[in-house]
């Protein structure tokens, strides 16, 4: 068995390597356009930051060990520039002098990822423009920045690539301006979630624009000069695009292969694409939404390598089938992390499904422990059955945890009330006897079973005061810091005491600093007879990053104000 791999990183050596470890005897090809091969992407922004500053980290394997320890022949710098699957061949140019020759395979997998995709912009040509994929661009941004006084960047793209890159230029001394065309960073993330991350940014000096995009990038003395929406001009030592990735199909499409959705590659549901002969795997692919059901293109490494690793059994007849991808991701914000996992808010909306979510912001682990920190978590699930649809996370300890404990129950199809039922390890440093997965899934089968009613910070713009009370039961210097709108205080420990001040003909909206107060003062007031009453889901900590503290001007509960990230 002779086969040949196209693409040498995350889903192509993950596939030579197993099909290696199952088939001593087989021909294994790896042609690779780069001049390295298995390389660490997800590391590529912290060796440009100077995190990594061993340039031999980021190259997990070279073509020499790969030879000596697989026996796999990997041709680096060695593109596959035509396919010809009646023939069984590939067409390959060597990149050092052009000359071609003809390989021909007995299985081919494609696992040419994805392509950074350009702005179309002139002036993009410049050498001081740049986008980051492989180690080669890597070392080009690294060597701009140690040849050059770089002050200003600009990075263009709020996805996870850029959002990294924007740490790392700040790690690495540069003054960043960052900028972004949909209202918020990180497009996995609900706008309230991603609000905390925008948070942190500024509040590490970046210069953040959202509904902002690059029109033009001019050379204006030894830099550039970006237009930004509105005419606005942004001076810059270097720019970095990020602005997302593009299937690479450019071969399939030669081959006559079928392609999918955003122009990615077909392929069933055995990663095998109209040619039961070629495989392909990764960035390059469709896959099935895990939640939905839906066709998407999720470029991400963990799903790559499975893939990989799936087509490797396959060409060796073993069983296997791939069942979709949830998007679990996780991304470095500073000192923050966010992470998701499954559907977020805005897909359900899209696809129609129903849902309902919780939010809940407790601790990372025990409170009287050093170092607890606030973790903020977003659950959603479908209100009938409870199944959990997805999960969002920001924090700066434990987001990883929590959403891989989400993801995993996510794929036995678990439910709310099983979040509930789960063990997970607990001592004060780790965290805590009821963990936030736990919380989550609590507050969620409280308001399954009807012992909570919920409301949410975007309903609040609709509050009229002719008909509506907001209630702020914190304590009167937790009011005093700052409140949602005109709120009025009657502090938890007092709703006994003062029942008489909550209206019966009014609908009562109460909340806290994250929500578990107002579940209390929820239970003590429906038990008291005021049965018209609603608790914010997560209190001020989800209002707070969306709407900004301090601002009482959203009048008698009438918070008519635009959110100030809208503003
Ligand atoms: P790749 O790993 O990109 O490999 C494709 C290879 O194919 C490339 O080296 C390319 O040169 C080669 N190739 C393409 N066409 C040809 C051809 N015709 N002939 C020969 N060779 C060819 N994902 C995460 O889950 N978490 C992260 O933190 C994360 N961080 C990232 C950070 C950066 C900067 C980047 C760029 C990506 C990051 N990713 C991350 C995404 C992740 O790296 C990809 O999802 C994953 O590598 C995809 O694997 P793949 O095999 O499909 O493609």
């Amino acid at each position: 068995m002779k086969v040949v791999i196209i693409g040498g990183v995350a889903g192509g050596a993950t596939a030579a390597a197993r099909l290696r470890r199952l088939d001593e005897r087989a021909e294994i090809i790896i042609l690779e356009r780069t001049g390295y091969v298995s390389y660490a992407n997800c590391g590529l922004p912290y060796y440009v930051g100077g995190v990594i500053t061993d340039r031999e980290e980021l190259t997990l394997q070279t073509p020499e060990g790969f030879r000596n320890r697989f026996g796999i022949d990997v041709r680096v710098g060695q593109e596959a520039v035509e396919l010809h699957p009646e023939q069984h061949t590939v067409t390959v140019r060597r990149l050092e002098d052009g000359s071609t020759y003809a390989l021909h395979y007995d299985k081919l997998l494609l696992s040419p990822g994805a392509r950074p995709v350009g702005s179309n912009l002139p002036g993009e040509d410049d050498p001081r423009v740049f986008t980051l994929r492989t180690v080669e661009d890597t070392l080009r941004i690294r060597a701009y920045l140690d040849e050059h006084p770089v002050r200003r960047a600009v990075v263009v793209g709020g996805g996870f690539i850029g959002v990294e890159m924007v740490e790392n230029l700040v790690h690495a001394g540069v003054d960043v301006t960052a900028i972004e065309l949909a209202d918020q960073v990180l497009a996995p993330l609900d706008y309230e979630m991603a609000c905390m991350v925008h948070q942190n940014m500024r509040a590490h000096g970046v210069d953040l624009r959202l509904s902002t995009g690059l029109e033009a990038i001019e050379q204006e003395g030894a830099g550039l000069t970006c237009t930004l929406s509105g005419r606005v001009k942004v001076f810059a030592d270097m720019v970095l695009l990020a602005i997302g990735v593009r299937a690479d199909h450019a071969l399939a499409q030669q081959a006559g292969l079928e392609l999918d959705i955003k122009g990615s590659i077909r392929v069933d549901e055995h990663m095998a694409t109209s040619d039961p002969d070629i495989y392909a795997v990764g960035d390059a692919v469709a896959v099935s939404d895990f939640v939905s059901g839906e066709k998407a293109v999720l470029p991400l490494a963990g799903p790559a390598n499975r893939q990989g690793r799936m087509v490797a059994d396959l060409i060796n007849g073993r069983e296997a089938s791939y069942e979709g991808t949830q998007g679990t991701m996780i991304c470095k914000v500073f000192d923050l992390s966010a992470g998701a996992t499954g559907n977020n808010e805005k897909q359900l909306r899209a696809s129609g499904r129903a849902y309902d979510k919780v939010y809940v912001h407790p601790s990372s682990h025990a409170g009287y422990y050093p170092g607890a920190e606030t973790l903020s978590l977003k659950l959603l699930f479908d209100p009938a059955s409870g199944v959990i649809l997805g999960a969002q996370a920001v924090g700066k300890e434990g987001v990883d945890k929590r959403i891989d404990v989400i993801a995993t129950a996510m794929r036995g199809r678990m439910t709310v009330q099983d979040l509930e039922k789960l063990e997970l390890c607990y001592a004060p440093p780790f965290s805590s006897a009821k963990d936030p997965v736990n919380m989550a899934g609590f507050t969620a089968c409280n308001v399954m079973k009807g012992d909570l009613r919920q409301i949410f910070i975007e309903d609040l713009k609709d509050l009229d005061p002719e008909k509506d009370l907001l209630v702020d039961i914190r304590t009167q210097s937790e009011y005093d810091a700052g409140t949602i709108g005109n709120a009025v205080l009657i502090p938890l420990d007092s709703i006994r005491d003062r029942l008489a001040e909550f209206p019966k003909d009014k609908r009562v909206v109460i909340f806290c600093r994250a929500g578990l107060r107002g579940y209390i003062g929820y239970r003590i007031l429906v038990q008291n007879g005021i049965t018209n009453v609603y608790n914010l889901s997560g209190g001020y900590l989800t209002w707070e990053p969306v709407y900004g503290a301090k601002n009482k001007s959203c009048g008698g509960g009438k918070t008519t104000r635009i959110p100030k990230e809208k503003a």
